[in-house]
């Protein structure tokens, strides 16, 4: 390794600036630390950028741990509680940041997610942060209650090393199993990574439904206990839309997933529809509550082609269960290269839920998306970030 001067040392050496990495600098500098930022990408926060379509839907007002995923549903709690999302919108708000509620509590810029970065780096730039972008880490250990990392030809060396370098999801962006690798390296134990918030894919039967791609509906789907009411939207390859993104997340392989195309219909509804258009047929009565392409692919599916008059009443109430509970066999997911986030990572058993510290290695944290803490779609992964990034923050003051 290169040798280490005084601009090498730190108070804490942070690897990752996403969402998690930057707010934790930015925090633990305002409360006075010497804090050095790695990231090997050439800019900074690359991820929340092209968050929400541009806009970064930045935190979700209804956030509750019951709407994260992890081993120990009650590990987010304590971080959660203290750095709320009326903290980060009174953040945006002192920063001048317009914004607006979009829908299901999800708060979004007006402007455009480059004002979250640059709110960001500005209170990084007023702690004192030293950034470090564009170079590899080739090296990082541990000895003498020191971390030394070795990055673009120089050693840095702090007591604390907080590991932020997110999850696996969209590799061209910059995510990488690095944060995985390093916390094996300390022994910490990593919950197998999964992508989540990922669309879905189908073969066998289901592949007719591939022909709608493109056709969006209200739709409510299941999987286990998990139930989401949202869009979802056939592509060419699968199933997608935030009904199917949020479902996802709790999805395995070898698993069905329900959908009740019509959640809003009251029961008995063909029968009613029978009653009152008794020359019609399930393809119509269907196509007015559906899209026609999706009420005709349905009908054939069901094979109910007499009118309703000529269609027995339990076959109607037979039609009405199949609607409500669809069972689709997805057969994978589109991957890494597709999802939003990853599930699974560095096992919160591993971690304080006050600090985000390593209990079996002093000075070492984790924080953000690699840590087996997963949001559902909405801003609650930024919230995630944020908020395990400020519980960091104020232990690496307190050391
Ligand atoms: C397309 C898309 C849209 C999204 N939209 C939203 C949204 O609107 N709202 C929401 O709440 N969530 C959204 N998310 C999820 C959200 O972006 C992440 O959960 C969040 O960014 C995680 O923050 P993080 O700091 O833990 O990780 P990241 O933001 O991923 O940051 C990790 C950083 O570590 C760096 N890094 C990785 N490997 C190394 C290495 N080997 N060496 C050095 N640095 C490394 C990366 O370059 C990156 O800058 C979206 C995700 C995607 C992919």
């Amino acid at each position: 390794m290169a040798s280490a001067t005084a601009r090498d040392t730190f108070d804490a050496i942070i690897i990752g600036a996403g969402a998690a990495g930057m707010l934790c600098a930015a925090e633990a500098g305002k409360r006075g630390c010497r804090i050095l930022l790695i990231d090997h990408a050439d800019r900074p926060g690359a991820k929340i950028l092209i968050s929400g379509g541009g806009r970064c839907n930045f935190t979700n007002i209804h956030t509750a741990p019951d709407r994260f995923l992890s081993a120990n549903p009650h590990f987010a709690k304590s971080a959660l509680a203290r750095y709320t999302p009326q903290d980060f919108i009174a953040l945006v708000e002192r920063y001048s940041i317009a914004w607006h509620e979009k829908t299901l509590g999800q708060l979004f810029c007006d402007g455009s997610a480059r004002q979250v970065v640059d709110l960001l780096l500005t209170k990084c730039a007023e702690g004192g942060v030293e950034l470090q972008l564009g170079q590899s880490i080739t090296a990082v250990d541990h000895g003498n209650g020191a971390f030394r990392v070795e990055v673009g030809g120089r050693t840095a060396i702090a007591p604390a090393l907080v590991i932020a370098c997110g999850g696996l999801s969209i590799p061209k962006l910059g995510a990488t199993g690095f944060a995985y690798d390093v916390a094996r390296r300390f022994g910490l134990k990593v919950i197998e990574p999964r992508p989540a918030l990922v669309p879905l894919t189908l073969g066998g039967d289901d592949v007719l439904f591939r022909t709608l791609s493109g056709v969006a509906a209200p739709i409510e789907v299941k999987c286990g206990k998990a139930v989401f009411r949202e869009a979802a939207l056939f592509t060419h390859r699968g199933l997608s839309g935030p009904a199917i993104l949020q479902i996802s997340s709790y999805w395995r392989h070898g698993e069905p997933i329900a959908i009740d195309f019509l959640p809003d219909a009251p029961s008995r509804w063909l029968r009613d529809a029978k009653r009152n258009s008794p020359r019609g047929s399930l393809r119509r009565a269907l196509a007015a509550r559906l899209p026609d392409r999706l009420a005709e692919t349905l009908s054939d599916r069901l094979g109910l082609e007499k009118q309703l008059a000529d269609t027995p009443d339990r076959q109607l109430e037979a039609a009405e269960t199949g609607l409500a509970s669809w069972a689709f066999h997805p057969n994978g997911t589109e991957g890494f290269a597709k999802a939003e986030v990853t599930v699974g990572g560095i096992a919160t058993a591993e971690l304080s839920s006050q600090t985000m510290a390593a209990k079996r290695v002093p000075g070492l944290y984790a924080i953000g998306e690699a840590v087996d803490v997963t949001g559902w779609l909405g801003g609650y992964n930024f919230q995630w970030a944020w908020a395990s990034g400020w519980a960091a923050a104020e232990a690496l003051a307190a050391r």
